[in-house]
């Protein structure tokens, strides 16, 4: 037994022969660790009342806070060997999370991650090519109202030299990441990806550039981009609006997450976490959209507010949290490609091993020049490294190294074998082609003119070529 939340099942335990005696000193434990001391804690115990009514009968659901222990394990144990809760079982897990439940979900996300990926950890060379953006999200920094922020764009030529350095150190994977910046044409972005694929044979373009027609989309993947991130940042409609202006819906974001998966791209969602108006709930729906379109890969990082949006104000998000659902989206998803994102590092120098040892096995150093990484602020505190890719590498090498992992020279593909991993009875309640379909359902219809106007790339409207100087001062508006 690995700790007090593997028992066995809670009906058996209070009903087999002598098993409340074997049980006591766990429960014990148990109970020292989960009784109701916060309001969430609280919280918990009525949802898990809720579902222990539903799942075991009368006699199970009128338990007392101290056998919270016990249903909290029903639920880790369902998540681990099943990959599936429902929404109200995640609430639960979110809200009765504790310094003890978080450190047996991170020990369990771990043996899930080596099972698919061993003890590599892939590196992603990040180049953040423009911070030019159309839309106005409220918690960006680089949002088009900023009239504080120094606009840039990248010559292609400036692209090249960062791949560079990062492939001469190791990096096999590259991340074109620009705000959605109406000179980005499909043109101008499938030459950049054909230039990097033809100068670097065998490695990875993932491309980071927000909304695109579904042409678009085609068009990129025809060019050779392998993967594509999109964050859905909630997965609700009502926060996604107080998040983003009403141009902006999440109606649209769903369906350009499934019009990637259609023009055949690895595609990565994410969302923020204790981003404004965030409540438990959000954060549950999260997981349970995560569990259900099975992106490839998934984004997730704590809200730091920017000084120079809406919510400037706003408290941030936690690393405690981020790192609790990295570990639920481990276990809930495990062949997930699932960072130690940077923002957590905003908060907290140590916070890449943090995010790691809950499950992480991606990091995404940032190869962009060092004169510009200053400007491309999404929120404040975003770290900044003036040396050079090679000695990026070998910092990250040796910090990932104590932990028990390897930063390798690797593309890092998703795990290919779904079933090998989760087990055939597994993969055929959650598999990526069921989430294809719940995605599909949630996405439509969308209108013609949320089709074709914000978001969408007209080789008609935009310039062909993009600008030749870089530092240009180019605020939109
Ligand atoms: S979050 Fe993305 S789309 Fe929104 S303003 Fe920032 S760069 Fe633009």
């Amino acid at each position: 037994m690995r700790g007090w939340w593997r028992p066995a099942h809670p009906v058996q335990q209070r009903t087999g022969p002598g098993a409340g005696r074997r049980a006591e000193p766990a429960r014990r434990r148990g109970q020292a660790a989960l009784l109701p001391r916060e309001p969430r804690h609280r919280e918990a115990v009525r949802r898990l009342d809720r579902r222990a009514a539903v799942a075991y009968g009368p006699r199970v659901a009128a338990h007392r806070p101290g056998e919270l222990a016990d249903l909290i394990a029903t639920l880790v144990a369902k998540l681990v060997s099943e990959h599936t809760l429902s929404l109200d079982e995640y609430a639960a897990l979110i809200d009765a999370r504790t310094s003890a439940l978080a450190d047996e979900l991170a020990g369990r996300a771990r043996e899930t991650c080596e099972a698919a990926y061993g003890d590599a950890v892939f590196a992603r060379g990040l180049i953040e090519f423009t911070n030019v953006c159309k839309n106005d999200c409220y918690y960006c920094g680089i949002r088009r109202s900023n009239r504080a922020c120094e606009r840039y764009r990248l010559a292609p030529e400036q692209i090249l030299a960062c791949a560079d350095a990062g492939w001469q150190a190791g990096f096999r994977t590259f991340v074109l990441q620009g705000g959605e910046d109406p000179a980005a044409t499909d043109e101008w972005l499938a030459g950049v990806v054909a230039d990097l694929k033809a100068a670097y044979p065998g490695c990875a373009v993932t491309l980071s550039v927000g909304e695109r027609s579904r042409e678009s989309y085609r068009h990129l993947r025809a060019a050779g981009a392998d993967r594509y991130l999109l964050r859905h940042e909630t997965a609700t409609a009502a926060h996604y609006r107080q998040l983003h202006p009403a141009a902006m819906t999440l109606q649209r974001r769903m369906a350009c997450l499934s019009d990637l998966r259609e023009a055949g791209f690895a595609v990565g969602a994410g969302f923020m976490v204790g981003s404004p108006f965030q409540t438990t709930e959000h954060l549950a729906a999260d997981l349970a959209f995560i569990q259900e379109f099975r992106p490839e890969m998934c984004g997730i990082g704590p809200f730091v507010p920017h000084r120079d949006t809406p919510f400037a104000a706003e408290a941030p998000g936690t690393v405690e949290l981020t790192c609790y659902l990295l570990s639920l989206v481990r276990l809930a998803h495990p062949t997930v490609l699932l960072p130690a994102t940077t923002a957590l590092e905003a908060l907290d120098p140590r916070s890449r091993e943090k995010g790691i040892l809950a499950g992480a096995n991606v990091v995404m150093p940032n190869l962009s020049p060092p004169e510009r990484q200053g400007d491309y602020a999404l929120y404040d505190g975003k770290p900044r490294s003036s040396a050079d890719a090679a000695r990026k590498w070998a910092d990250l090498a040796a910090r990932l190294e104590p932990l028990g992992r390897r930063l390798v020279e690797d593309r890092g593909d998703p795990a290919a074998a779904w079933a090998s991993v989760v087990g055939p009875a597994a993969a055929s309640v959650v598999s990526p082609a069921r989430g294809a379909v719940v995605l599909a359902a949630a996405s439509r219809p969308v209108s013609a003119a949320a089709a074709t106007a914000p978001g969408s790339s007209s080789a008609a409207s935009f310039p062909s070529t993009f600008p030749p100087v870089p530092s240009t001062k180019v605020n939109p508006s």
